[in-house]
């Protein structure tokens, strides 16, 4: 299949999450399987054209309301089958950020993306390009499928092409005031409540929902999640409108990168068949560069995570005292608001010898986090896919998470499914709710040959892009012969 893909980050080119990661990943793995794919991007600052090889192939102008703006488009072959398009705009996209700076969000992101929104089907038409499916990636794309139906579809361009729209967070929406519409170029009759208006405000998410022949969301619990009103984000009405037309597939992780048996990081590599001997050498590790008590009867706890809200690291706080009087360990790396930072970076120093907190961002330092730990800690508010169980779940720390999200369809709990159980899931958002999970688990930590058990069908479970690269493959197919969306 022709395969187009656009979105606002790219590992390894620009990157703020997750989006990032399966915009670089999952391209790779359907090229994998045989078929083409074109990436279109902004050409942010991160994006050094010294870098890559690239070559400028085209030039244009886009309409912003009544202003004309001229765009660049540079190539980058990637790998056989696999080109990449940067949409150059040095005004809106050559910022030191890609969505904001430390005053809050750039107050032209409406501009910004309704110039790249712009720009991506009219590369496609100058390059005569039919591609099979555009897959466009969260609100910076929203617009990309309404440009298709409104505009390029009725003047009898890319008919037979379907529009894939994929939400990776729902909290995140890109409304903007009234004023931005008219920017948009559409015509009035697009600004309805079953169209783009959303509360009075235009909303580039709602346009990605409306408009487009499928909708994806990264996990399959998510997707009944946001038909709600306590996941929508004041989105679900449209998505139990849409929900025949609405899936999940969950995420994959790159195995190669995140492999015990080859991670340089680790004190000693490992995989299941020398688990056993091998994962204690890394505990041992963790504990002693930690200056917590080395000792494999104690458990120990990971954690590694944006220090967000949606994290659920008030619930973390509230444990430590608990944790403490069982004599549990806990491993903390995050950064991120600065409200927990310095919650975290106080408390501390009142639980040293149990609690150890580490104040930034670092990789090496996680994947020893993910080697050396017994659990895995998520209780996550709400978590469309969550990567940081199923990198655990590779490296055999079991985790233990909430049931939200991505959560509940990647961890299995163990009390439910003794069979396949390869975590532990909890109910309730409480510090109570999370303490019992914990106890759970402990008990079962105590039962070696039970758990090392568990610990083998977490290493056993398969997280590869393989697998969600045929779901996608599927799902373009379906949309292919669906009637075109008007
Ligand atoms: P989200 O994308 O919402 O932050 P995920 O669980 O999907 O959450 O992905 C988080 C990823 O970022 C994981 O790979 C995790 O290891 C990594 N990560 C998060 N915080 C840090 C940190 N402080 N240092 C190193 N890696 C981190």
């Amino acid at each position: 299949m022709r395969i187009v893909f656009a979105a606002s980050e790219m590992y390894p080119f620009a990157k703020t999450g997750g989006l990032a990661d399966v915009a670089g990943a999952l391209p790779k793995a359907l090229v994998a399987l045989g078929h083409e794919v074109k990436v279109i991007l902004p050409r942010f600052r991160s994006i050094d054209p010294s870098l890559f090889s690239m070559e400028t192939i085209d030039e244009f102008e886009v309409m912003i309301g009544q202003q004309r703006h001229r765009v660049e488009i540079k190539a980058h072959e990637m790998a056989p089958r696999l080109k990449v398009y940067f949409v150059e705009h040095p005004g809106f996209f050559d910022r030191e950020s890609l969505y904001s700076d430390g005053s809050g969000d750039y107050p032209d992101n409406d501009q910004r993306f309704i110039c790249f929104s712009k720009a991506v089907p009219e590369i496609l038409r100058r390059l005569e390009y039919q591609p099979d499916v555009i897959h466009c990636h969260d609100w910076q794309t929203g617009l990309i499928p309404a440009y298709l139906k409104c505009t390029y579809q009725k003047q009898g361009l890319f008919e037979k092409c379907r529009t894939i729209f994929t939400v990776h967070n729902l909290a995140y929406q890109g409304n903007f005031p009234l004023d931005t519409f008219p920017l948009t170029g559409f015509g009035w009759e697009e600004f309805t409540l079953h169209r783009m208006e959303f509360y009075g405000k235009v909303s580039f998410l709602k346009a990605g929902l409306v408009y487009s022949d499928v909708l994806t969301t990264v996990s399959p619990n998510y997707a009944h999640e946001i038909q709600t009103e306590e996941f929508g984000s004041g989105m679900d009405g449209i998505l139990r409108e849409r929900a025949l037309d609405l899936y999940g597939i969950v995420n994959g992780i790159d195995v190669k990168e995140w492999d015990p048996q080859t991670d340089q990081a680790l004190a000693a590599n490992y995989g299941a068949s020398t688990m056993i001997r091998k994962k204690p050498v890394n505990k041992a590790f963790l504990q002693k560069e930690n200056d917590l008590e080395v000792n494999p009867k104690i458990p120990v706890i990971g954690m590694v995570t944006r220090l967000v809200e949606q994290k659920g690291i008030d619930t973390v706080a509230a444990i430590l005292e608990p944790l403490e009087k069982a004599r549990i360990q806990l491993v903390l790396l995050g950064s991120g608001s600065s409200r927990y930072q310095s919650l975290f970076t106080k408390i501390a120093g009142q639980y040293t010898g149990h609690f150890s907190f580490h104040l930034k961002y670092d990789e090496k330092l996680s994947r020893r986090i993910y080697a050396g730990s017994d659990f895995f800690l998520m209780p996550s508010l709400f978590e469309p896919c969550g990567l940081g169980q199923m990198i655990a779940l590779r490296y055999g720390a079991l985790p233990i998470v909430r049931s939200v999200g991505g959560l509940a369809d990647t961890v299995t709990d163990y009390h439910q499914d003794s069979e396949s159980g390869n975590g532990f899931v909890y109910e309730g958002s409480t510090a109570q709710d999370l303490l019992g999970a914990i106890d759970r688990a402990v008990q079962v930590f105590g039962d070696k040959k039970l758990w090392t058990a568990l610990q083998k069908n977490a290493m056993k479970c398969d997280f590869s892009w393989k697998v969600s690269a045929e779901k996608y493959i599927e799902l373009y197919k379906h949309a292919r012969r669906k009637t075109a969306l008007r």
